[in-house]
């Protein structure tokens, strides 16, 4: 059997983002809490029982808070909740794994993370044997309450992956993009996932933090433990495990080809992103964590196109303080200089919920078609006010212009740009000093009915952004992070072009400045497209800003505009895709 797990075997998912990685893997499976053991005195003891405690009163209080919500919830869903956060109260009582906690800690003498841990493997190893389905399932219940207590024990923000050998790739079912934002670069080499695919927002981490990773890589689990030498080739979607030493020596070769044509593409850092008929292309980046910021500045970006704020409530319990989001703000904001950052403010929900704002909200509530975005922000007016007067303070640092998320209607941009005006002027009478005039405020077009109300928005809007991933999403009906129909979401539907087409006429013509920041804007296989649609801002994640700077420059933007009619002629996206790679083939 186990020589059997040592051959070699593949697993194909997506590549979602560049970079070929080898090394260990590190195995995690979903909920879990990564914690490292730690031999205690026998002095230690009363004060490690102790901090047990403590976490365990946490737990009930934190189960007792969740009961009062279920209770708002009617119908059988809530009924069946709180009697589960009964029995989850119960576990924390005088169970067996608060029992068998704490004698492993006091015969054992080790931490409490790892007591909790121990009791955790030890318990659902009885279970497992005990072959009944109804108790195979409670072991779930005991993992997610173990869970609670590792993460009350290692103090919120919980650091996944902190335990994780340097080189390691990170192999789990599911990603988060909250648990992607937690790897460090400079430990972990790429990582793997069964679930997940290109525009969602755990991939769009990944290529921010430059890790080579493959979503969607169906069998995965199953097949690599912890410690297996694997591979993961972000260019390709293909996941090798316990490859052999022809097949490593292979990819060796693979990825310093790669590094060869990264380097080379760096020379065009400083060249402006010009077409052979001189017409300039502005060219920024998306931001999604502070950490971003030397390969901003090293992609050589003209600017940050899209700030996405979501990482100042990331990975917390509570809500960042006003103080807090300006000099995390500010550490960005004044690395670019005069060159312009476009602060987007929230976009919580679907995704990427945040734990601080759901009290009193139903988990479902922020699905994708739920309270996301603007539409959270405006039914949370403190936390939307205590944004817009953080960004304001801390535009004083550069040049900054605000944007807003998931706008479908108008009414949206007044009520936020009302509480804009309110934020200034509480400022103000602080004595705050602030911009003058204000940012200006745009908004994303990224739910169809924006687009096709462009017009109008045009006319309340200081600019537009095209966030073309939500735009495929909602117009497709395709769940961005699903990978059984990642194969479907396709930017060259001519629905979606229909879109694009009507939303950059609709600026054009009332003269507000337009730019894309969805993933389209960083694919150098639509960029003649788009500018032959009249877009002249791109903005993606800054390592894709050397390829589209070399597409531009190898492009008459003449010739672009005419491919780009041809193509809006066009019913089928068979045809759009070969026409589009024709014209990038004659380039
Ligand atoms: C988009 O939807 O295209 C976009 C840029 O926003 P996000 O990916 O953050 O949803
Ligand atoms: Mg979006």
């Amino acid at each position: 059997m186990a020589k059997e797990l040592q051959k070699e075997q593949n697993f194909d998912g997506l590549g979602v983002a560049v970079g070929i990685a080898i090394g260990p893997a590190y195995v995690r499976q979903s909920g879990a809490v990564d914690v490292s053991e730690r031999k205690i005195l026998k002095k230690e003891i009363a004060a490690e029982k102790k901090r047990l405690n403590v976490a365990i009163r946490l737990g009930r209080r934190q189960i007792r808070r969740l009961q009062t919500r279920a209770k708002a919830k009617s119908g059988a869903n809530g009924e069946e909740l709180i009697y589960l956060l009964d029995a989850y109260l119960h576990m924390l009582q005088d169970s067996r794994l608060v029992r068998g906690a704490e004698n492993r800690i006091a015969n054992d003498q080790i931490n409490a993370e790892a007591a909790v841990k121990a009791e955790i493997a030890a318990i659902a190893e009885v279970f497992q044997a005990m072959d009944d389905s109804y108790i195979a399932a409670r072991i779930d219940d005991i993992r997610e309450v173990g869970n609670r207590l590792l993460r009350n024990l290692t103090k919120t923000p919980v650091k996944p992956f902190s335990a994780v050998p340097e080189g390691s790739i990170i192999v789990a079912d599911q990603l988060t993009p909250a648990d992607t934002a937690q790897l460090d670069p400079e430990l972990v080499a790429g990582a793997a996932a069964m679930g997940g695919s290109a525009e969602g927002h755990t991939a769009i981490m990944a290529r921010a933090l430059g890790l080579p990773t493959v979503l969607g890589a169906a069998g995965l689990i199953g097949a690599v433990r912890t410690g297996d030498t694997i591979i993961v080739d972000g260019n390709t979607g293909r996941v090798v495990v316990n490859p052999t030493p022809k097949t490593i020596a292979a990819f060796e070769r693979r990825r310093a080809k790669h590094l060869k044509q990264t380097r080379r593409l760096e020379r065009l850092r400083s060249l402006p992103a010009i077409t052979r008929d001189d017409t300039e292309v502005v060219l920024q980046a998306n931001v999604e964590l502070p950490i971003e910021m030397s390969m901003v500045t090293h992609a050589g970006a003209a600017g940050i196109g899209l700030l996405r704020s979501e990482f100042l409530f990331m990975n917390r319990e509570d809500i960042p303080t006003e103080d807090e989001q300006v000099e995390q703000l500010k550490s960005v904001i004044s690395v670019m200089g005069k060159r312009p950052v476009t602060v987007r403010t929230l976009d919580v929900g679907a995704e990427k919920p945040v734990a601080a704002l759901m009290n009193g909200i139903e988990d479902g509530a922020v699905s994708n078609l739920g309270l996301r975005g603007i539409r959270l922000s405006l039914a949370m007016p403190d936390v939307l006010e205590t944004q817009f007067r953080a960004i304001l303070r801390a535009a004083n640092s550069g040049t900054v212009r605000i944007l807003l998320p998931m706008i479908s209607a108008v009414t949206e941009v007044r009520q936020a740009r009302d509480l804009l005006k309110k934020a200034a002027g509480q400022l103000t009478r602080r004595g705050i000093r602030i911009p003058d005039p204000l940012p200006p405020l745009g908004v994303m077009i990224e739910v169809p009915g924006a687009a096709l109300a462009a017009n109008a928005l045009a006319q309340h809007s200081d600019f537009f952004s095209i966030g073309s991933n939500d735009l495929i999403m909602y117009t497709l009906a395709i769940d961005r992070g699903n990978e059984h129909v990642a194969h479907l979401f396709n930017p060259l539907h001519p629905g979606l072009l229909r879109l694009l087409q009507f939303t950059a006429d609709a600026a054009l013509r009332a003269r507000i400045p337009i730019a894309i920041c969805g993933e389209m804007a960083g694919d150098p296989r639509y960029t003649a497209l788009l500018l032959g649609l009249g877009i002249r801002e791109l903005s993606m994640t800054p390592s894709n800003i050397p390829l589209v700077k070399q597409r531009i420059r190898e492009m008459d933007l003449a010739g672009a505009n005419h491919r780009a009619e041809v193509i809006m002629d066009q019913v089928d996206s068979g045809r759009i895709a070969m026409l589009l790679d024709d014209f990038n083939a004659l380039a």
